[in-house]
This record gives structure tokens, sequence and C-alpha cells, in this order.
């Protein structure tokens, strides 16, 4: 990792020599410092792409934490809770509840994958549209189980 310091360091060193050149007569002299400053340009130029390449992945990055953070707020509305049936299930919050959004539920599973999927409800059933997973209402005996979610 390159330091931004470093980079400001190299850059002050290569200014300071080209201040000094203005009192070099020999022409020797003034060629071994000319070829000092484009040395230490070039050297500051790479750590300044480096710098730079280093600085659009940490906004990438920041991108990308923040667009997960959105996706997982959107949960927060959300509760766990289990059906009288014993299946998990994720009712929206009463406080959340409105005319634009109604009262839903959202599959348990479906949330895992980070996939905010509302389920159909068809007074027995809670039924994922996404991955079909099954959540009986009430009573433990009712059929199918197969699709229970497992976690
Ligand atoms: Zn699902």
């Amino acid at each position: 990792m390159i330091e931004v310091g470093a980079a400001v360091t190299g850059l002050k060193a290569a200014i300071q020599a080209a201040k000094a050149i203005k009192d070099v007569n020999d022409q020797a002299e003034l060629n071994a410092a000319v070829a000092e400053i484009m040395e230490k340009l070039a050297s500051s130029q790479s750590d300044l792409g480096a710098l730079l390449a280093e600085h659009h992945e940490l906004i990438e990055e920041n991108r990308q934490l923040k667009e997960k953070l959105e996706k997982q707020q959107r949960f927060n509305k959300y509760r766990l809770e289990w059906t009288e049936g014993g299946y998990l299930i994720m009712p929206l919050r009463d406080e959340y509840v409105t005319d634009v959004e109604p009262s839903h539920v959202i599959c348990p599973k479906c949330k895992e994958d980070g996939r905010l999927s509302p389920m159909n409800d068809d007074g027995l059933w809670y039924k994922c549209i996404s991955c079909g997973y099954l959540a009986c209402r009430e009573g433990k005996t009712r059929q199918p189980r197969t699709n229970r979610f497992s976690g």
C-alpha cells in the first residue's frame, strides 16, 4: 500500500532539486541534477498512479457496502415469527403498515439470500412466490411439509 505522505515527500524533493538547479553552472552537474529530478518525478508519478487506483478501489468498495447496507435495512421493517403450524415467516411490522404497503409476509428463506420475496396467502398456507417455500398457518398435522424451512 502506497502512503500519501511518501508521494508528497517525493514531489517536494523533486521541487527542491529543481530550485537548486539554478545555482549549478557545471554541465555535468546540471545533467546529473536533471536526471535526479526526472527520477524523483517518475517515482512520484508511479506512486500517484497507485494511489489513484487504490482510491478508486475504495470508492467502489464503499459503494458496494452502502448498497449492501441499504438492502439489509429493507428487512428491518419485518420481524421473524412462528406460525401456529410451526413455520417461520416474516410479517411486516405493524408500524409500517400503510395504505400503499398493506400488511403482508415475506419469505425468511429468501431473506437469507438477501432477497425480499413476498409470500402469497391462501388462508391455510403462506407460499413464497420466489422460491416456493411453504409455511402452514395453523395446526402441525397439515400436509405437505416437505418444503419446511430448515435454516
Ligand atoms: Zn422464498
